[in-house]
């Protein structure tokens, strides 16, 4: 069934919620629609008011701004809802980039899907695909895979889940753990061309390309850099697909046990991971691989 749309064709704004892409760093970078549209909503919800205050008075958006965040949403949805339903004009915007990647709204944009109250996109600017335009890497298929886990242990499951999809990998990174990501991106998706990508729009904006390897080696050399990041992960490499024999099972979760310290639990969550194998069965084999040892 076709949800109902909100159109801004005419003067008079209709009520509905307006999710707008906000500027990720060039304050510059939104269209002229997004800001005929700030400026004629009654409410704009977003992260962080005093973020989202600079664009507002840069702009001269007078609509009031409610917080909208991943600690407030669950009070703050049914009022948003109900502001809509009595008549209201309400824009949802992140702090910023495009709303719901990496940023609250997707529970807000099911609750009105599921009302069938109107709602529109005014997009815009995305950390993912500007990095990804410049990465030097394959576009026609990517995967947007947010943010990796902060723990190495986590990290390195998350990545072999991911290791046999056929596209470019899109990650979201912060500077203090791209060079613990790089090494495990190499570690677990083998030596691929890859991008980092940092302060995107902003006067250091830089994109660094090349081998997982070599860039791991520059930033061990370099030390972390400063500002927003994306890793942008070329595809698998043809030829490389692996024969999951039961052999090649133990040797991996007694490699994961043994010499990277993770539990029996982690160490067949991650075996599962990389092989596809249920997880109930690789968990069956790690006990008995660490009943033998004792
Ligand atoms: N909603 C945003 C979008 O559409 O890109 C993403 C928000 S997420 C909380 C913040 C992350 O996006 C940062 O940690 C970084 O990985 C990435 N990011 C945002 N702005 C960026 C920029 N100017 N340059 C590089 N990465 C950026």
């Amino acid at each position: 069934m076709a949800h109902k749309t909100v159109s801004d064709a005419d003067s008079h704004l209709p009520t509905g919620l307006y999710i707008i892409a906000t500027p990720i760093g060039n304050i510059g970078d939104i269209s002229s629609r997004a800001l005929e549209i700030l400026g004629k909503v009654d409410a704009i919800a977003c992260e962080d008011t005093r973020v989202s205050g600079k664009l507002t008075s840069f702009y001269n958006i007078p609509a009031k701004k409610i917080p909208y965040h991943d600690h407030n949403a669950a009070e703050m949805r049914p009022r948003l809802i109900a502001m809509i339903k009595e008549g209201k004009r309400v824009a949802l915007i992140s702090d910023a980039g495009m709303p719901l990647i990496s940023d609250p709204g997707y529970k807000l944009v099911a609750q009105c899907a599921a009302e069938d109250i109107p709602m529109t996109c005014i997009p815009g600017p995305t950390a993912s695909l500007t990095a990804l335009t410049l990465s030097g890497l394959p576009t026609d298929k990517f995967m947007f895979a947010g943010f990796l886990p902060p723990k190495s242990a986590a990290r390195k499951t998350a990545l072999a889940e991911v290791k046999a999809v056929p596209a470019t990998l899109i990650f979201y990174e912060t500077a203090p753990r791209l060079i613990g990501s790089l090494e495990d991106m190499q570690a677990i998706l083998g030596d691929r061309p890859a991008a980092v990508a940092r302060e995107l729009t902003k006067k250091f904006e830089e994109v660094r390309r090349g081998q997982l390897s070599e860039l791991g080696a520059y930033y061990q050399a370099h030390g972390e850099p400063r500002g927003e990041i994306v890793i942008v992960v070329g595809g698998p490499v043809a030829g490389q697909t692996e024969d999951w024999t039961d052999e090649a099972v133990d040797k991996l979760l007694r490699e994961m046990m043994r010499e990277q310290g993770m539990s029996v639990k982690d160490a067949a969550a991650f075996v599962a991971a990389r092989s596809g194998i249920k997880k109930r069965d690789v968990y069956q084999r790690a006990l008995l691989l660490q009943q033998k040892k004792k």
